[in-house]
């Protein structure tokens, strides 16, 4: 199958992790697994997630992600200046907590999201304006200023159409923002198949800061800034995503984790696990 950054057709196999064989490009450097998990593989991942409380727990921590969403406005508004009046997309926009904050920014806003009950809470809060669909469903009447992509293109098998349809909703020169594991960064490198983005069915397609810039060249955008992505997080909140991300880290780390006061466990740290932020311009 050839590259969809290089054209290449020569890969040869990085690693066999959870029963899943990772690919990486020859030439570029592209990571992705092989075969692309099904559909009905995908849904069943999302369902049993959703059942051991991954989505609660990211809701019981919404405080670290309200921090986090204001720095992506602050760094939007770095290269945009005010969003008031803009029209502003996010895809995979989750219950919108990102889109509330650009809302009180006097942004238009608006929202895909695939899960039901997510696009249901969203839409609640951007009446009208949330669209429950794949984002090759997607389809809307106008161009965006500023779109998001905040740890979604990891997740798609086709990010080649992903960035197709994006670039038909944009205006030129409007902006796009890119979150997205980095396959070539300091702790993937340190890590290798352990390394927690690493994750089969969830992340498909694993890109460097070389290689996204590449690929979103190829789609007429110009990279404006790569910068590696450090959040504010608590202990109990990385801990509790290794479950999903890492599960050897979930293990290794239970004795320590587990003699940690109750206090040091809330505390917020810098937090870089081998994420990038791009910001990009449509030409
Ligand atoms: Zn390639």
């Amino acid at each position: 199958m050839a590259c969809i950054i290089c054209g290449s057709d020569s890969e040869s196999i990085k690693f066999i992790y959870s029963d899943t064989e990772f690919y990486e490009c020859t030439k570029c450097k592209l990571v992705r697994t092989l075969p692309f998990p099904q559909l009905g593989e995908i849904r069943e991942h999302y369902k049993n997630k959703f059942e051991k409380g991954n989505y609660s727990t990211i809701h019981s921590s919404m405080d670290m992600y309200i921090y986090l969403y204001r720095t992506y406005i602050d760094l939007i508004k770095n290269y945009s200046g005010a969003l008031s009046g803009k029209k502003i997309l996010d895809v995979g926009c989750f219950t919108g907590d990102f889109l509330d904050l650009a809302l009180k920014e006097n942004a238009e806003t608006y929202g895909i999201e695939l899960q039901e009950d997510a696009a249901q809470i969203s839409n609640k809060k951007h009446y009208g304006r949330i669209l429950n669909c794949q984002f090759n469903d997607a389809a809307f009447d106008k161009t965006f200023d500023i779109v998001t992509l905040f740890g979604l293109i990891e997740h798609v098998t086709t990010p080649e159409i992903l960035l197709e349809n994006i670039s038909s909703w944009m205006k030129s020169e409007s902006l796009l923002i890119i979150q997205t594991p980095n396959a070539g960064s300091f702790w993937s490198s340190i890590l290798g198949k352990f390394w927690p983005p690493y994750a089969p069915v969830e992340h498909i397609h694993y890109f460097s800061a070389k290689n996204i810039k590449q690929f979103l060249e190829k789609y007429n955008y110009t990279v404006l800034k790569v910068k590696p992505h450090i959040k504010k997080l608590s202990i109990e909140y990385v801990y509790t995503m290794f479950q999903n991300f890492g599960p050897e880290f979930y293990i290794l780390l239970k004795p320590f984790y587990w003699v940690l006061p109750k206090f040091l466990k809330k505390l917020k740290l810098p937090f870089y696990g081998g994420e990038m932020l791009i910001v990009a311009k449509k030409n």
